[in-house]
């Protein structure tokens, strides 16, 4: 009892533990990955980064025009770093930042479309296939 009534009197007189984040800037932990960071510009659309993703936070979709879009769920994302790890241009296509996310702000698009875009693009790589399969056929 007596213990416990000194550690709360001295714990008046502590600094708190927790941080006023976002206004106090937090520390990064050493082995802290941070966002993942795309650029197209570096892509070669190899997929491997939508392959190994655990949670299924990428999803490239295939136009009738060959080029192929990416997509990315950073709600979804765990943050493993396997997509930066197995990319072939790690640190061009796509990069780990420094940046911590935004709290309390929700891209509403992106959560409850998430499925369908998802679906849409998986959907798209399968048109693709045939449209491709067709026109061969056509040609011979
Ligand atoms: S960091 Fe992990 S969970 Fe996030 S997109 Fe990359 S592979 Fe997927
Ligand atoms: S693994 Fe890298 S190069 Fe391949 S599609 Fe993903 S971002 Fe592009």
């Amino acid at each position: 009892m007596f213990k416990s009534i000194v550690e709360s009197f001295t714990n008046i007189f502590k600094k708190p533990v927790t941080k006023n984040y976002p206004a106090e800037t937090i520390k990064h932990f050493p082995k802290y990955r941070g966002l993942i960071v795309y650029d197209v510009n570096e892509c070669i659309f190899c997929d491997k980064c939508e392959k190994v993703c655990p949670p299924k936070a990428i999803v490239f979709h295939q136009n009738e025009d060959g080029t192929k879009e990416y997509n990315y769920n950073e709600y979804l994302c765990i943050y493993c770093g396997e997509c930066v790890r197995n990319c072939p241009k790690t640190d061009q296509a796509l990069t780990h930042s420094e940046n911590k996310p935004e709290i309390g702000i929700k891209d509403n698009f992106l959560v409850t479309n998430w499925k369908k875009l998802y679906n849409d693009a998986k959907q798209s790589r399968i048109d693709y296939k045939n449209l491709k399969k067709a026109k061969k056929e056509e040609s011979s």
